[in-house]
C-alpha cells in the first residue's frame, strides 16, 4: 500500500490565545508520523478559519508562512463549526488520501491519531475517534452530553455514542460525502450513512488548553435539534401518535359524559375543563413548532444556498 498523504482539518473560531499552544502540537505529530512512514511527507496540517473576529486568521497565515506543514482555508464569513468543518474537508478532499478532522482546543487526545493511522493501513476507511470517559467534565456537561446521545439515538439519529467530530476519513469516503447536498448538516449522524469499512479508537477528553467554550447549553440543544429534525422524521411521527391516542381517550370521555347526562347526574366541575383546554391547546401549539421546524428544514433545503464560501487559502494555485 502506498503511504497515505494526510490531512489533518481543523475548524478555528476565535481561537487566537489556542492557535500559538496547540499548532505546535499538531506539527510535532505530523511529524512524529512521516517519521515513523505511517504518512507520507507531503502531509498537511490545515486550520480551517470560521469567520473570527480576533487574529486567528493572521495567527493561521503566519504559521503557514513559517512551515510548510501548514495550510489555512479561511470562509467568508462565520458559519459554525459544521460548516466550517465541511468547508475544510471539501476544500482537501482532493489534495490527500486521508483526513483526521480535530478541534483546535487540544481537549481530543492527538496521540489517538496513531492509532487512527494504524487502522487505516488496516483497511477502515471511517475511524470514529470515542471518547473513554469523561472524567474531566463539569457533571453539568457530562450529564448534557450523555443525554444528547441518548435523546439523538430515541429519536431516530443513530450517531455514534460519545463520539463528537475528532475521525479519520479516506479521500473515498470524502468524495461520496460530496454527493450529500443538504444544507442542514450534522456530520456525526452524516458519516455511517456513507458505509464503508469503519472502527473507533478510545481516548480520553482533556480539558481545553485555554479560550473558553463555544459549545454553551443554548447552542448544543440547537446542535440536538438540528441532528434530530435533520436526520429522522421520529419526532412527526410521536405527535401522530400523540394525536391518536388523545383523540381516543377524548371520545372515550364524549362517551362517558353522555351516558352520565342520560342517567341524569350533570358533572359541575369548569375548572378541570378549562385545565385541559390550555394543556391542549399547549400540546398543539407545540406540535405546530415541530413541525412547522420540519418546514423550515424543507424551506431551507429548497433554496440549497451553499453552505459555505471560501474566501482565500494559502494553497499554492496548482492551475486546475
Ligand atoms: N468552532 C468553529 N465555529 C464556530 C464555533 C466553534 O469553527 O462557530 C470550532 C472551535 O474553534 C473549535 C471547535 O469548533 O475548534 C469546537 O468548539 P468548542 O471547543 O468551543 O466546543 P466544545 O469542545 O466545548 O464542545
Ligand atoms: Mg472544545
Amino acid at each position: 500500500m502506498k503511504t497515505p498523504v494526510l490531512y489533518i482539518v481543523i475548524p478555528c473560531y476565535n481561537e487566537q490565545e489556542v492557535l500559538p499552544v496547540t499548532s505546535p502540537l499538531f506539527l510535532q505529530k505530523l511529524e512524529h508520523l512521516i517519521e515513523k512512514g505511517r504518512v507520507a511527507p507531503e502531509s498537511r496540517v490545515v486550520f480551517v478559519n470560521d469567520g473570527s473576529k480576533d487574529d486567528t486568521w493572521a495567527i493561521i497565515q503566519g504559521l503557514a508562512a513559517q512551515n510548510e506543514h501548514f495550510e489555512g482555508v479561511c470562509l467568508s464569513r462565520n458559519r459554525g463549526h459544521q460548516n466550517a468543518l465541511l468547508g475544510g474537508l471539501m476544500t482537501v478532499k482532493d489534495k490527500c488520501d486521508i483526513t483526521i478532522s480535530i478541534d483546535c482546543d487540544g481537549q481530543d487526545d492527538i496521540n489517538a491519531m496513531d492509532e487512527m493511522v494504524e487502522q487505516y493501513w488496516q483497511g477502515c476507511e471511517v475511524v470514529y475517534g470515542v471518547r473513554s470517559k469523561r472524567d474531566t467534565d463539569t457533571f453539568f456537561k457530562r450529564f448534557t452530553a450523555e443525554g444528547f446521545y441518548k435523546v439523538m439515538n430515541w429519536m431516530g439519529a443513530q450517531v455514534v455514542f460519545n463520539h463528537a467530530d475528532y475521525r479519520l476519513l479516506s479521500s473515498r469516503v470524502l468524495r461520496e460525502f460530496a454527493n450529500f447536498k443538504e444544507v442542514n448538516i450534522f456530520l456525526r449522524g452524516m458519516v455511517p450513512l456513507v458505509g464503508f469499512k469503519s472502527t473507533s479508537v478510545y481516548y480520553e477528553r482533556a480539558e481545553r488548553m485555554a479560550g473558553e467554550s463555544h459549545y454553551p447549553l443554548k447552542k448544543m440543544l440547537a446542535l440536538a435539534f438540528d441532528g434530530i429534525t435533520s436526520l429522522s422524521v421520529k419526532p412527526i411521527r410521536l405527535i401522530t401518535g400523540f394525536g391518536f391516542l388523545v383523540s381516543v381517550v377524548s371520545f372515550i370521555g364524549v362517551l362517558w359524559a353522555v351516558v352520565r347526562a342520560i342517567m341524569g347526574a350533570t358533572v359541575a366541575g369548569w375548572a378541570s375543563t378549562t385545565a385541559i383546554v390550555c394543556f391542549m391547546g399547549g400540546i398543539q401549539l407545540l406540535c405546530l413548532g415541530v413541525i412547522g421546524e420540519y418546514i423550515g428544514k424543507i424551506y431551507m433545503e429548497t433554496k440549497a444556498r451553499p453552505r459555505y464560501i471560501i474566501g482565500e487559502t494559502t494553497f499554492e494555485e496548482t492551475g486546475e
